[in-house]
């Protein structure tokens, strides 16, 4: 069948994966916005329940709209399930406490999504499951780690926020070889720049709400993995613990995947752009972007991704006050802790995203308090070169004036 088959290209994947259409036809996907489903007969329900016949039963379990996301994302992602949540930290929740149990030992890198930090070193500690965290750019430090038998091993490459990149082949090696599967959390890279699957992960989540959705407009999320896993492990914990997404913002989302390529492509080109221009400013220490010459992992970050992504992290010469006087003389540009979206918006981690992590762990992930985060969005690039250059001029002739 044309919509589900596997040998199309992303682009083709990304329009037609995954669609099952009712009998009226439609051209867009249907919206399934119900709570429950019927059934022709008690017999019905009672097969469906035993397992006999495939039946929608509740949207709890699984939804027809949903079903189409999940359908599309693994499509893309190559993966044989996928599971869709309500947003991205139900789906690393999922991920990682329908894997384990207490008394199993989880190795992940420092540098994680803040809420994932908490995860797995404060709620996860409360249930006896203990965590040992590395600095996820050297692989000297997974290889000690990894000498100790584990259950999980937690990373995110490129890291948020300082675009850290991690061997994702020769990491899996180790965890495998340690008893260990590999969850990667792969929202900066998004399912088109890399492929943890084929580097050796084992599983993949998703905050479907960063470039997936792209528009800053729904939650949502995804895990996927290998067919056994995903009905064996992750279903039950979702089906009974209810991370469920919602139909609309399924639909959404599945619309969001059709222009996936095209937004992707456009906000790379962008991206790179900005951080060319960011590099050549005085006023900037240091930029950040995983295909400049001056990253550090470049080689590693072009060998296992197709580019470089939509994000630039850059430092001001002047810590917070500098930083601050910047971004509020952004006037395009704007102040927000989100990312992915259409909309360019500049963050300050230090303040927001990762003031909670406490000023030491700052220190050792290299989050100073000159550090911005810059998610680009889709407006033209000489727009957003031209608000950066305005900000930075501004802002240096305020503190000149001091
Ligand atoms: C945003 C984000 C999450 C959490 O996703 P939500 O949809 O906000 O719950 C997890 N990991 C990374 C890397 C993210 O950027």
């Amino acid at each position: 069948m044309m919509s589900n088959s596997p040998t199309y290209r992303p682009a083709t994947l990304l329009v037609h994966g995954g669609v099952d259409r009712s009998p009226h036809g439609e051209t867009a996907e249907a919206l399934y916005l119900t709570s429950g489903f019927v059934y022709d007969s008690a017999e019905q329900a009672e097969a469906t329940f035993k397992g006999e016949i495939e039946h929608y039963q509740y949207s709890r379990f699984g939804n027809p709209t949903v079903a189409m996301l999940e359908k599309r994302l693994a499509l893309l992602e190559g993966a044989e399930a996928c599971r869709a949540t309500a947003t991205g930290m139900a789906a690393v929740h999922a991920a990682l406490l329908s894997h384990l149990k207490a008394g199993d030992r989880v190795v992940a890198s420092r540098a994680l999504f803040g809420s994932c930090h908490w995860i797995v070193s404060t709620l996860m500690p409360r249930y006896g499951i203990a965590t040992q965290f590395v600095d996820g750019g050297d692989l000297e430090q997974w290889r000690a780690a990894l000498a100790t038998p584990a259950s999980l091993v937690l990373l995110e490459s490129p890291s948020n926020p300082m675009l850290e990149i991690v061997d994702l082949a020769a990491v899996a090696k180790l965890a495998h070889a340690a008893g260990a599967i590999v969850v990667v959390d792969n929202v900066f890279a998004t399912p088109l720049l890399q492929k943890p699957l084929e580097l050796g992960a084992d599983v993949v989540v998703y905050s479907c709400t960063k470039h997936i959705d792209g528009q800053g407009r729904v939650l949502g999320g995804a895990v996927l993995g290998r067919k056994k896993w995903v009905e064996e492990v992750l279903q039950p914990f979702i089906r009974n613990t209810g991370p469920a997404l919602s139909a609309f913002n399924a639909w959404l989302l599945l619309k969001g995947l059709e222009t996936l390529p095209l937004r992707l492509a456009a906000g790379c080109r962008s991206a790179a752009q900005v951080a060319d221009f960011l590099a050549g400013r005085p006023e900037i220490a240091r930029v950040w972007y995983p295909t400049r010459a001056d990253h550090p992992q470049r080689a590693l970050a072009m060998a296992q991704m197709s580019d470089g992504g939509t994000l630039v992290t850059f430092e001001i010469a002047g810590g917070k006050e500098a930083a601050f006087r910047v971004m509020n003389a952004l006037r395009l540009v704007r102040v927000s802790n989100n990312l992915g979206d259409s909309k360019s918006l500049a963050t300050h981690p230090a303040t927001t995203t990762h003031m909670r992590i406490g000023a030491e762990e700052r220190a050792r992930l290299g989050i100073t308090d000159g550090v911005i985060r810059l998610s680009v969005g889709l407006e033209d690039p000489a727009d957003l070169i031209d608000d950066l250059a305005q900000a930075l001029t501004f802002a240096s002739l305020a503190k000149a004036a001091e």
